[in-house]
């Protein structure tokens, strides 16, 4: 049965694209009835980032994207690991790498390379000079099994590098770009292990999708020109390869590779922002994965029904910021209003709208105010550019047309009505569409010259969420205060 991996490195934050590599094996997994395994791959030291790993799980929960086997974070926010096939941190799994390294080698399918750094730079050097793709040039391919014996004995630090054969075709069918083929000449005596005797990435993830039973290898397409060394590796030990599916690049708008510099790239950052992870998570289903039908909206449990390899596509799917928003704001209107709220919550006391204790003392006023702007939300923090018309007892005009809009002829008789009007009344949303019909009658005021005209009186802005909603939740007395501070 299907088992498929999401094997991040810990170097940092989660890119967007990762996101997306993890929620593509996760449907896939879902879909074909198979395992899901998060596997950590943490064989470059001098690349690890403290909490990485963590950061990883927690964007990975927060996404609701769940492994089955794995690294696991529990409430605690510590690192546990559960599954059959484990340890799943690479670093714990040194021994079981030095094991296939021998046997790798007494294959003859790697050679110890004792060269020092010096060395292959020079050699580097010389072949960039002629114009050429630097590349090892098999100095110690040839030494004798007494010559390394010797060397290692006397202390010589070394490397041990994949033994390629010369103009050789290794050929591999990839789910999203067919049959690749590249040839032996073209590719590097890959380092396997390092002088530390950590293993690279190239030789642990290959023994690793091997004893994990990983029937599909589903990654990044910058992996792609790796993938022929992985794939001789795996005829040099005899064993089944996966079936592999590169995924297109995310790309920004200048159809470049998407990264940190052009903006939000991490999925904390769109977090932090307030989007939804039903959002986030809809939205990148769709970079570079096109459903059959033309719906763009999917829960994530309708993705696990309709995902498919098969539609996957072969070129870069841009990251539409437009797109997104508007595939979050579909989330936002049917986010519970709790649970938006809470959300809110900490934007609005950044913004320094609210305070801490107004949280909780006026949490059913912030509630109301949250649904009465929900409509208009993409993502969550944008409320703080909206929620100024629910604070203060005076009003500030938007703009000239607003200015220009209070000095129509009718204002003045406006003004005065509303002011008489809901003093005697108590202020709810049916009260003021009855005052709104009474002042119609009265004064003949109607339409555009009554509804805007209030709205602007009342906030300053020709535009924004239904008045009487608005009126409602100000409350009469702030209502009152308006009206007179514009009076003026
Ligand atoms: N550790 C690699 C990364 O961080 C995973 C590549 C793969 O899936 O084989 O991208």
């Amino acid at each position: 049965s299907v088992r498929v991996r999401f094997a991040p490195s810990p170097t940092g934050f989660v890119h967007i694209g990762s996101l997306r590599t993890a929620l593509y094996n996760y449907l896939f997994a879902k879909k074909m009835g198979g395992k899901y395994i998060l596997r950590v791959e943490d064989t470059d030291q001098s690349r690890l980032v403290e909490g990485a790993i963590e950061g990883m799980l927690e964007a990975m929960e927060w996404a609701g994207i769940k492994h089955d086997e794995g690294v696991f974070l529990d409430e605690n926010k510590n690192v546990y690991q559960g599954g059959e096939y484990g340890p799943y941190i690479q670093s714990q799994r040194l021994d079981i790498y030095k094991r296939y390294m021998e046997d790798l080698l007494e294959k003859g399918h790697a050679y110890h390379c004792f060269c020092s750094k010096e060395r292959l730079d020079k050699v580097r050097e010389i072949q960039k000079s002629e114009g050429k793709i630097p590349r090892y040039d098999g100095f110690c391919k040839g030494l004798s099994k007494e010559e390394v014996q010797e060397k290692i004995q006397s202390g010589e630090s070394y490397v041990i590098r994949l033994k390629l054969p010369t103009n050789t075709e290794i050929k591999f069918n990839d789910i999203v770009r067919g049959l690749v083929s590249m040839n032996t000449d073209d590719l590097d005596d890959q380092v396997l292990m390092k002088s530390d005797g950590f293993p690279t990435y190239h030789f642990a993830v290959v023994v690793d999708d091997h004893l994990m039973g990983i029937t599909h290898v589903i990654r990044g397409e910058e992996w792609l020109p790796s993938t022929p060394k992985h794939v001789y590796l795996y005829e040099a030990f005899g064993w089944e390869a996966p079936t592999f599916v590169h995924l297109p690049n995310i790309l920004n708008a200048e159809r470049k590779k998407l990264s940190k510099r052009h903006g939000d790239v991490a999925v904390e950052d769109f977090k932090k922002k307030g989007y939804l992870p039903e959002g986030l998570v809809n939205y990148v289903s769709l970079v570079g994965w096109s459903p059959e039908s033309n719906e763009e909206i999917f829960t994530l449990k309708e993705l696990e029904e309709a995902f498919s390899l098969e539609r996957v596509s072969k070129s870069g799917g841009v990251f539409d910021t437009d797109k997104l928003n508007w595939v979050n704001q579909h989330y936002i209107k049917e986010c519970d209003n709790d649970v938006l709220t809470d959300l809110a919550i900490p934007f609005l006391i950044e913004a320094g709208y609210i305070k801490q204790d107004d949280a909780k003392e006026k949490y059913e006023w912030i509630k109301e105010m949250v649904s009465i702007l929900k409509e208009g939300l993409q993502y969550v923090k944008q409320i703080t550019e909206k929620v100024n018309i629910f604070f203060g007892d005076t009003v500030e005009l938007e703009d000239d047309e607003c200015r220009e809009f209070l000095k129509l002829e009718h204002i003045p008789t406006l003004i005065d009505a509303l002011e008489e009007k809901i003093s005697k009344e108590e202020i709810t949303v049916d009260g003021i569409k009855k005052i709104f019909k009474e002042i119609q009658k009265e004064h003949g005021i109607k339409g555009k010259n009554l509804f805007m005209g209030t709205r602007i009186i009342l906030t300053g802005q020709m535009h924004g969420p239904e008045i009487p909603q608005v009126m409602q939740l100000l409350g009469k007395e702030v209502v009152l205060k308006r009206i007179r501070y514009v009076k003026e």
